[in-house]
């Protein structure tokens, strides 16, 4: 029966997506019809629930007839099956999912908990930045995005329960991590109040840990962390080299994941790429789930375009949202970079939105992304380092560490030259990144620096050059 069922499930899905989720199913038995299926682990059972029910439902309907069911067993670990207690009637598509019940939300005792952690550790919330229009309602789902959306949400749903712990996002800039992890801090507090969900990105946690060695702090900031329930960290790769950084965060990893508390992380990179990270923190990473972001395609981009101008209350002829889908396919915050571009456009021009205005539109942004100076774009203080070592042909531990050869020196004062220019870390932090040098030494370099790019043309040709590296790298 169930190779049957298979049959007819893999004639009305992408192969990728039914060797993905349907072959490892393993049929077990058959009773009165009912059919009982193994699944790997709980996820599997929740994604298929949530995004091939329909399908499942036809295959079950065609095979047994509509009095057919379907039970999941779901390998809790391995080789340890447990039978989820909920059946699921083929003929109703409505189903009701065994979601335990959240905490109780009034809960007195939590609330109080969580008012009294917030008082006392009120400086650091300060800084915590929700973008409350990053909801699950506004972010559309894709091939590209879907099993990312389908964990973040279980994760929102049930934080710390799932097995996604830690759960890792990764993808290319513009591809929607923050908007996921977002959302899923949007869900968690709106859903669970008395939890305490915090946000914050790699860099600033980098920032903070280095602000509050200063102040003799550290402890404290380390136990605001530790009494978190949902941690969530954008950009780790930020981490890579900060060995110190590291080790408190592999300890608040640690407390947290033990003590049952969500911890969500994004990448621009896959974890295995994530060089300059310990590997006790990498093997971490890869408890949980980890889950990439796509470039979205061609429907996904047009889905993307209609709900934005919805959202703004604006229609714009199809025409002109294919015309948009068809010739921006690099990321999604270009996308809306083009929208905004074209409703401001529309409105000092008074002009209609029609392709005409679109073209000009994308014109105009795709000359600006050309022309784009670096400096508006994210540029990681690494990758300035890198390609100052290898364009002047020195060892990064040379120019993070003491010696005063003069190519070194010159090496040095124009990576924290171009730091200053490309990234927006103040000059302790950057001081910090080159061995822990202090601001003075930092602003010393960067006003040599400017100095020798008005006298001297070999270090203008350098910085210069530089630039167009770092730029092209973003
Ligand atoms: P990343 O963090 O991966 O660089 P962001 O989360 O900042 O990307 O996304 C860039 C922009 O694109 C944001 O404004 C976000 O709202 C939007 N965006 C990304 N993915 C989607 C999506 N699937 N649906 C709607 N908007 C999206
Ligand atoms: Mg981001």
């Amino acid at each position: 029966v169930w190779e049957n069922c298979l049959k007819t499930i893999r004639s009305s899905l992408p192969e990728h997506t039914f060797n993905t989720w349907f072959v490892p199913i393993v049929p077990l038995s058959l009773h009165n019809n009912t059919l009982t299926i193994q699944v790997p682990s709980p996820f599997y059972y929740e994604y298929i629930e949530e995004n091939y029910l329909e399908i499942l439902r036809k295959a079950i309907d065609k095979e047994l007839g509509p009095e057919g069911k379907l039970e999941y067993s779901v390998v809790v670990d391995k080789g340890n099956a447990q039978s989820l207690p909920k059946t699921m009637t083929v003929p109703n598509t409505k189903i009701e999912l065994d979601i335990k019940p959240l905490e109780n939300k009034t809960n007195p005792d939590l609330q109080k908990r969580k008012m009294q952690i917030l008082k006392e550790y009120e400086s650091f919330f300060r800084d915590i930045q929700f973008n409350e229009n990053y909801t699950f309602d506004n972010f559309v789902e894709g091939d590209c995005n879907r099993l990312a959306r389908a964990a973040g949400l279980a994760v929102a749903k049930k934080p710390g329960v799932t097995a996604f712990n830690p759960l890792m996002l990764y993808g290319g800039v513009g591809l929607g991590k923050t908007h996921l992890v977002q959302a899923i801090a949007n869900h968690v507090r709106f859903n669970s109040p008395e939890k305490i969900v915090v946000y914050v990105s790699s860099e600033k946690f980098v920032n903070q840990f280095i602000d509050e060695i200063k102040n003799d702090k550290i402890q404290k900031l380390t136990n605001f962390y530790l009494q978190i329930d949902v941690l969530i960290i954008d950009d780790v790769q930020f981490l890579a080299g900060k060995v110190k950084t590291q080790e408190m965060f592999f300890h608040i990893f640690n407390h947290l994941h033990q003590h049952g508390k969500q911890i969500i992380m994004t990448s621009d990179r896959p974890p295995k790429e994530l060089q300059g990270l310990e590997d006790r923190l990498l093997s971490r990473f890869k408890w949980g789930l980890t889950a990439d972001l796509q470039q979205p395609d061609f429907e996904t981009r047009v889905a993307i375009i209609l709900k934005k101008l919805q959202n703004e209350g604006i229609e714009i002829s199809y025409d002109v949202v294919e015309y948009l889908a068809h010739n921006i396919d690099s990321n999604i915050r270009e996308l809306e970079g083009v929208i905004v571009s074209l409703l401001a456009r529309s409105n000092l021009e008074r002009r209609e939105i029609d392709l005409q205005l679109a073209r000009e539109t994308i014109k105009h942004i795709i000359q600006k992304v050309d022309e784009r100076r670096p400096e508006t774009a994210d540029v990681d203080i690494e990758n300035i380092q890198k390609a100052v070592c290898q364009y002047f042909n020195v060892k990064e531990e040379d120019i993070k560490g003491k010696s005063r050869t003069q190519n070194i020196v010159k090496a040095r004062q124009i990576a924290m030259y171009l730091c200053k220019e490309y990234t927006e870390l103040s000059l302790k932090a950057i001081g910090y990144h080159f061995g822990g040098r202090d601001h003075s030494t930092v602003i010393h370099a960067i006003q040599t620096i400017s100095d020798l790019i008005e006298v001297d043309s070999s270090v203008r040709q350098d910085v210069n050059a530089l630039m167009k590296i770092i730029g092209k790298n973003e």
